[in-house]
């Protein structure tokens, strides 16, 4: 007797996938969906937070997947390589993995927050027994469309004040800035970042190509002021910091794998 097909939809912590399964729920198809979250161990606080916030208003709970083996044990197999856009072991390993041992063989369609607006792909397994589907781009939702779903349920996640995507709080995809942010809003988990990159760095490697963060902390004033310039229009007006960054807010989630931060 065939299995019944699953139907699986991977939650990042960010706001395109969250969006999603509160629009799915809303519209009621009663696809029986499998919320799942590939954990880490090391993303930002607010992205648990989130997640709890999120499963209470889906009333289902989202399991939470994740490798083996913790962060540090990866690392040291691959030599104390600190990740990297080159180098996305960590991906591979604790997001990806977990999903596919997750689905297994079964066959299931794997709902993708990708959105009408942009351009690129989503996490396409190779595993002919997972079919890709997404939803916003079928029915035409946008940007815009995305945060007035998080606005009128569950909030747009905190961590947006800050910084541009959700993920490890070491994420080498962030932009120095963020960094600073990280600094500022987690100093505890920014002193860790320092210390692993010390500590397994070692050959030279940085979470930012060329620049330790200590490095990055006696650029800050400059960082910050270009920034700065950079928001400026939005430094001028007293919108919301949630209408600023619907109504300015740029996508550079593209190079980030969707499962992480989509
Ligand atoms: S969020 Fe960043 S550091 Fe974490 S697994 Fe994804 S790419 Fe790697």
């Amino acid at each position: 007797m065939s299995k019944k097909v699953r139907h699986v939809l991977g939650l990042s912590g960010g706001k395109d996938s969250a969006a999603l399964a509160i629009y799915l729920k809303q519209q009621n198809k009663n696809l029986n969906l499998e919320y799942f979250f590939c954990d880490t161990g090391v993303e930002l606080p607010e992205v648990y937070t989130f997640l709890d916030k999120l499963e209470i208003y889906l009333e289902k709970p989202i399991k939470r997947l994740g490798s083996k083996k913790d962060f540090f044990h990866h690392l040291k197999m691959h030599n104390g390589m600190l990740p990297s856009p080159k180098q996305r072991w960590c991906t591979r390993e604790m997001k990806l993995k977990p999903f596919e041992e997750f689905v297994g063989s079964d066959r299931c369609i794997s709902y993708i927050g990708i959105r009408a607006d942009e351009f690129r792909d989503g996490y396409l397994s190779l595993k002919d027994n997972i079919t890709p589907k997404y939803p916003f781009i079928e029915d035409g939702l946008i940007r815009k469309d995305i945060f007035n779903i998080l606005k009128s349920t569950v909030g747009i996640p905190e961590y947006y004040k800050w910084r541009s995507r959700s993920g490890c709080f070491f994420c080498f995809f962030q932009r120095k800035e963020e960094w600073i942010g990280l600094s500022k809003h987690h100093p505890e988990k920014f002193a860790q970042a320092i210390e692993i990159e010390k500590r397994e760095g070692g050959e030279g490697y940085t979470w930012i190509q060329g620049m330790t963060l200590e490095q990055l902390l006696e650029h800050k004033e400059k960082i910050l002021s270009n920034s700065k310039i950079r928001k400026q229009q939005s430094t001028k007006d007293a919108r919301s910091w949630q209408d600023i960054l619907i109504e300015d807010g740029q996508d550079d989630e593209n190079q980030a794998c969707t499962i992480c931060s989509l």
